[in-house]
């Protein structure tokens, strides 16, 4: 009887986690505008069906616009790589789950 912490009850149309962590690597290019349109598509297509990228969607969507309001004497680049390495814990942990 052990606990189970996973997201073990999906129905065949919800995504995976590896789907979900593909995802949430597009996404902060979804968010820099620096997809493809098809891929942006797919990635709204993900986010419409899939609620927890689509609270890490708007987590980082709230951290950017945080971000760039604070600190615009900050190098992108740096914020960027905060950014990057936040999402990479959240992937982790939807990874690990
Ligand atoms: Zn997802």
């Amino acid at each position: 009887m052990s606990e189970q912490r996973g997201p073990e009850q999906h129905g065949p149309e919800e995504p995976s986690a590896s789907d979900c962590a593909d995802y949430l690597e597009q996404i902060v290019y979804f968010i820099d505008n620096e997809l493809a349109e098809a891929d942006c598509d797919a990635v709204r297509t993900h986010l419409d069906s899939c609620n927890p990228c689509l609270e890490k969607y708007d987590l980082q969507r709230t951290v950017k616009s945080v971000v760039a309001r604070s600190c615009s004497e900050t190098a992108p680049e740096e914020v960027r790589a905060r950014v990057l390495l936040r999402l990479r814990e959240v992937q982790v942990r939807i990874t690990g789950a």
